[in-house]
């Protein structure tokens, strides 16, 4: 079914925004008029608008003295990030400070999207990364700063990409935009000749007419020579410039940003290195002939030896404890794939470490001394269910997960509790509690994390062992079940040792499990750890800097230590929901309308899946009983008393009310009283504080 989107693309339930992506600019809805409409007025007040969830997390945060938080949610494209920025432009705009913070704070996006998002088949401008951003408020309850968290950038973009996907922004938008000075220095050429941007993406030649007439318009030079990596849909050359006006509002200076530039291009010279068997009996392998430049150019980006970084690149450090001589080094020559393993985990961890930085480089722009509360904006993707689904999309779906927990938590669960202890008599909603899913995922030793955690201690850890021993130990498991026994034909193929399958509250994902135990590795060889350690490039050095502190000890084979990238997401998680569950908090559902990305275009099935997943269909049955505004007899009273005859103000605040409300003549239907506050049906707060205030 398909029919044609409105203006009105945000609707409540209860406090609860759904956001449906217009996928077209509608500037008057988030112009500077809008946001000064909806400052102080309660929710329900004006239409529906993520403004207006902003101002009331702001003024919860006012009159309850409590941090807020806001999670924005729903599936790749349905405008999570687009939304977070309007809130964040929001608050400050209407809550700054005035000074160059509230600015920074908006501008710091375009950096932290250039190097962690991507264009995807979902979404051509896709986070890669789920970020918490904390605007912070003092006494007063103006803004003084901000942090951001992020959490599980997407490494495997960086070597290789899908069919139609492309690698992060800052990768072409640098070939793109770099000025001939820099291009010359840091040896860069068009996107099409490096291994890390070059596979996957669609070859653009211009040759459609739309392509062409999309080309035309576009005014920099840059696209006339359009190379055959050059997106159509994406102006790479503008969006280089709009990020460096974005770097300079947030104070890095030239030389920070040819730090980051210069370790980019060398990431992308380390992808064109490439290995060839040597043919001698040891099995080794070399570097081909035509990399010997390529070397040269990525040795001098990161401040690396040409001699070590091929060393470190074809042959392994380890200790033997053979034959009596314990802690003899020994250097062991690797095949051609090993050699390519090394090398793309070296970029991986270089790329990653960058980002790592930026981020920490974005936290010093809006530093602050004291604050009484924030206000946190989670952008954490969505439940992912793909045809192929990894240990990325198993992370992603885990934290799910622990978030539908907390909304339930929070929005049904909470919400009977109060009906029931106030005496509403309201019927109760069922939900399913998701925590065994939880456990089965972070369990202490039993838990899928741990398995493989135990699995990557392993001297020969592989991932078909590790499949095995989830299934051996989650036989009997609700949640968990074998490929072989799925009825979802496009697992048939998949043997019983190869995934799993995990039925989530939002639906069964088969994992497959191929590369699990390499992605939940975060650690370096140990020669290649050293070489970066060890960079005459200070920033490259620094990158690196307290990597060993956080390594596992206990297992020094010294082939390969580890590093284990689920536990430290799971540890992150628990510490964002302890955040969040210490705050106040509103959500906002975004929503796809139609996945060709184009605007007035309703795809109603859709539609209903994304509702599903994200719980509405729950809160929606509660709410259709329940009451979701609430004001305390004594609130009231102390609100609406001066309006009031003075016989009425010497009853107790709840006859107050009740004497109000029959004065008002308001529907029963639309309230009802507890026994320390009154509930209002949605929107009935907001027409009784009108009228209020009009009378
Ligand atoms: P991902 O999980 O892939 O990061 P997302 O949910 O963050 O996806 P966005 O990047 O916010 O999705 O939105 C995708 C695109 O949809 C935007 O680049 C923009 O073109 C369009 N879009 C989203 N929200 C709006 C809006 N309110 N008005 C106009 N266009 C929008
Ligand atoms: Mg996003």
């Amino acid at each position: 079914m398909k029919s044609r989107i409105g203006k009105q693309v945000k609707t409540y339930v209860a406090n609860i925004l759904i956001a449906v992506n217009p996928y077209y600019d509608i500037p008057k809805l988030y112009g500077p008029d809008a946001i000064k409409s909806y400052q102080g007025k309660s929710l329900g007040t004006l239409p529906p608008h993520v403004y207006a969830i902003a101002d009331k997390a702001y003024r919860d945060m006012k009159v309850l003295k409590m941090s807020q938080s806001i999670i924005v949610s729903g599936e790749s494209g349905a405008g999570k990030t687009e939304n977070t920025k309007f809130v964040l432009r929001y608050l400050t705009t209407t809550y700054g400070s005035g000074q160059d913070i509230d600015e920074r704070i908006v501008e710091a996006n375009p950096l932290l999207e250039a190097f962690g998002n991507a264009k995807t088949v979902r979404n051509n401008n896709s986070s890669r990364f789920g970020k918490f951003v904390e605007i912070h408020f003092n006494q007063k309850n103006a803004v003084v700063g901000g942090f951001v968290s992020h959490y599980l950038l997407e490494k495997s973009r960086i070597c290789m990409q899908s069919n139609d996907e492309r690698n992060y922004h800052i990768f072409y938008r640098l070939c793109a935009g770099a000025s001939e000075d820099i291009k010359k220095n840091l040896h860069l050429d068009s996107p099409d000749s490096f291994r890390y941007l070059n596979r996957g993406c669609t070859r653009y030649f211009a040759s459609k007419d739309s392509d062409k007439q999309i080309l035309q318009n576009r005014k920099s030079p840059e696209h006339v020579k359009v190379g055959a990596l050059k997106d159509p849909l994406l102006d790479d050359h503008g969006d280089f410039n709009r990020m460096c006006v974005a770097m300079k509002k947030i104070g890095l200076d030239d030389t920070e940003k040819l730090d980051l530039f210069r370790v980019v291009a060398g990431v992308l010279h380390l992808g064109n290195i490439d290995f060839e068997e040597t043919g001698s009996s040891s099995g080794g392998c070399v570097l081909k002939n035509q990399s010997g430049q390529t070397l040269e150019y990525c040795a001098d980006l990161l401040g690396l030896d040409q001699d070590d970084l091929r060393v470190s690149l074809t042959t392994r450090v380890m200790l033997t404890t053979a034959g009596g001589a314990k802690g003899t080094v020994i250097k062991v020559p690797l095949k051609v794939e090993q050699a390519n393993n090394a090398r793309d985990a070296l970029a991986k961890a270089v790329y990653s470490r960058l980002f790592d930085h930026v981020v920490k480089r974005v936290n010093q722009c809006f530093p602050f001394d004291t604050s009484s509360n924030f206000i946190g904006v989670l952008d954490i993707a969505g439940f992912e269910y793909f045809e192929h689904n990894s240990f990325e999309q198993f992370c992603i779906n885990y934290c799910n997960e622990k978030l539908q927990q907390f909304f339930n938590e929070r929005i049904l669960k909470e919400e009977q509790e109060l009906y029931q202890k106030e005496g509403l008599g309201v019927n109760e909603v069922h939900y399913v509690d998701n925590q065994d899913c939880i456990d089965l995922v972070e369990a202490k030793l039993v838990g899928i994390l741990d398995i493989l955690d135990e699995e990557n201690r392993l001297p020969q850890p592989s991932d078909q062992h590790f499949t095995l021993a989830v299934h051996g130990k989650h036989k009997d498991h609700f949640r968990l079940t074998v490929p072989r026994k799925s009825k979802l034909t496009i697992h048939r193929n998949l043997r019983d040792n190869e995934g799993f399958i995990v039925r989530h509250f939002a639906g069964a994902v088969c994992y497959e499990t191929t590369r699990f135990v390499e992605k939940n590795n975060d650690a370096l060889h140990m020669s290649l750890e050293s070489l970066v350690c060890e960079s005459k490039d200070k920033f490259v050095r620094e990158l690196f800097e307290n990597s060993n502190s956080t390594k596992d000890t206990k297992h020094k084979s010294g082939k390969l230590s580890f590093i284990s990238v689920g536990n430290k997401f799971k540890t992150q998680l628990n510490l964002l929901l302890e955040k969040l569950r210490s705050t106040g908090s509103s959500f906002i559902r975004c929503v796809k309308p139609n996945l060709k990305m184009v605007s007035h275009q309703f795809e109603g099935a859709l539609i209903l899946s994304q509702l599903q997943c994200s719980g509405m269909v729950s809160v929606l049955d509660l709410m259709q009983g329940g009451f979701p505004s609430r004001a305390p007899f004594h609130e009231l009273y102390n609100m609406y008393k001066q309006y009031m005859p003075e016989k009425l103000t010497r009853l107790n605040p709840r006859l107050f009310c009740k004497a109000l409300f029959k004065a008002l003549g308001l529907n029963d239907n639309d309230f009802k009283f507890g026994l320390t506050r009154v509930f209002f049906r949605p929107g009935k707060f907001a027409e009784f504080d009108q009228i209020m205030k009009s009378d």
